[in-house]
């Protein structure tokens, strides 16, 4: 495989654009190597501007259940931009895609809808803390909930449980509020609550997918919806990757615990920039304009973007036992990875959640971030260079979830298997 004109494209992009990338992940830092510069995707495939094509398991890092291209959400977001692409005033179809989901989540009375996943775990933190008038928010190392200034900690010295700022250009006083806690850890979260004068709400990914595939045991988000009961906090599951992903509803579809506000984003705009917060209706009416909180957005519910998102929703509604079906390839694919890793000596362990899976090259069992910190970055660097070689498109850091799309088929399973099945010998002891 030739990539002489992704890595010239790196290189001009490189000069106007810092690292090359608008979003840090896609420069491969972790993995090494060029980035392949994308010309186009259709199905389960993508192309590169070399004519390299990939088997592509990313899928804009969720977005695309349905795979690249889909013709029936094409078709809808042609049929929207015809009337024009942003009025900055109400439509209807912002209200079949809230009915859409309020239909779908009996927690989610009212839902607003925003830009991006970040936008929507910010306006969602803001509420929980105007609604329940305190500052203090616990959240999970190893949990990613977008890019806003409280949420980029990392823990403090020693047992301290108030984070601090983990990029330059965060005030320690952002992130003073923010207390961190163990992923899987109740004891964790006990000292948190012990820690604080008053805590709004916890968030956590629910099945966290940016740590790997990392899902929460049903012991333990039962014990989190105790605390928050005990203590008046709201319980927030940001659901941006897993909601349309591990189920239907996310984990809201697997576990029986039931958060206050939920958190989407990703496959809500089926490759289009939504996100969305939503909870029952005595908490979303403390939102401006029904209530004092504000949150605002110049392209918020945008016509076009709707019109994608609810074309993927009416199409998953349709589908019944489509999660049950993308987990049996999800699960085809894991076991393969794990008798291509046992042939070749290496220790892998994976999981899946619906269209969700995840691998690490690891000894030991994986269920927190402190656990995920010691797989094998080396070994996995490696294995993601040979299956790019090898045609196959993987998210390019351990520490990221993989998905299945209704355009993968079986046929890519077993190929991206035998692949795997060839760079693990390479790799092997
Ligand atoms: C991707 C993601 C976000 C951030 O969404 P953006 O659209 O990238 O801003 C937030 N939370 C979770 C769980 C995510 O996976």
């Amino acid at each position: 495989m030739g990539y002489e004109k992704s890595i010239e494209a790196f290189e001009a992009a490189f000069k106007v654009i810092p690292g090359g990338v608008d979003s840090p992940v896609r420069a491969f830092k972790s993995v090494g190597g060029t980035p392949p510069f994308i010309a186009r995707g259709e199905g389960g495939y993508l192309y590169d501007i070399d004519g390299n094509s990939y088997i592509d398991y990313v899928q804009s890092w969720g977005p695309l259940i349905f795979g690249h291209n889909d013709a029936d959400i094409k078709a809808a977001v042609l049929a929207a931009v015809e009337n024009g692409l942003s009025f900055g005033a109400p439509t209807t179809i912002e209200t079949e895609l809230a009915i859409e989901i309020v239909g779908m989540f009996d927690t989610i009375d009212k839902v607003r809808f925003v830009s991006s996943g970040t936008e929507a775990v910010m306006s969602a933190l803001r509420l929980a803390r105007g609604f329940t008038g305190r500052d203090d928010i616990v959240k999970f190392t190893g949990c990613y909930h977008g890019h806003s200034d409280s949420l980029l900690v990392q823990a403090g010295s020693g047992a301290a449980t108030f984070g601090n700022p983990s990029s330059p250009g965060v005030p320690a006083d952002l992130t003073k509020h923010t207390l961190l806690a163990q992923y899987n850890n109740i004891e964790s979260v006990k000292k948190c609550f012990a820690d604080s004068e008053g805590i709004a709400c916890v968030i956590i990914e629910p099945i966290a997918g940016n740590m790997g595939l990392v899902p929460a045991t049903e012991e333990f988000l039962e014990g989190l919806r105790a605390l928050c009961d005990e203590y008046g906090a709201l319980l927030i599951f940001d659901e941006v990757m897993s909601g349309f992903r591990a189920s239907l509803t996310g984990a809201q579809g697997i576990s029986t615990v039931k958060p206050d506000m939920v958190t989407l984003g990703k496959v809500i705009g089926a490759g289009m920039p939504v996100g969305a917060f939503g909870a029952r209706a005595e908490i979303m009416a403390m939102l401006s304009p029904e209530g004092p909180v504000y949150q605002a957005g110049t392209l918020s519910g945008n016509p076009v973007a709707m019109a994608a998102g609810l074309a993927s929703l009416k199409k998953l509604k349709a589908a019944p036992g489509l999660y049950d079906e993308l987990n049996s390839r999800a699960v085809k694919l894991m076991k393969g990875f794990e008798e291509a890793a046992a042939e070749a000596g290496l220790g892998l362990v994976t999981d899946t959640r619906g269209s969700m899976f995840g691998f690490f090259f690891s000894d030991k069992p994986i269920h927190s971030f402190e656990d995920a910190l010691g797989n094998d970055t080396a070994t996995f660097a490696k294995f993601h260079q040979g299956m790019l070689n090898e045609g196959v498109y993987l998210a390019c850091s351990s520490f990221e979830a993989g998905f299945i799309s209704t355009a993968t088929s079986d046929e890519m399973i077993e190929a991206t298997i035998a692949a795997a099945r060839k760079v693990m010998q390479n790799l092997g002891k």
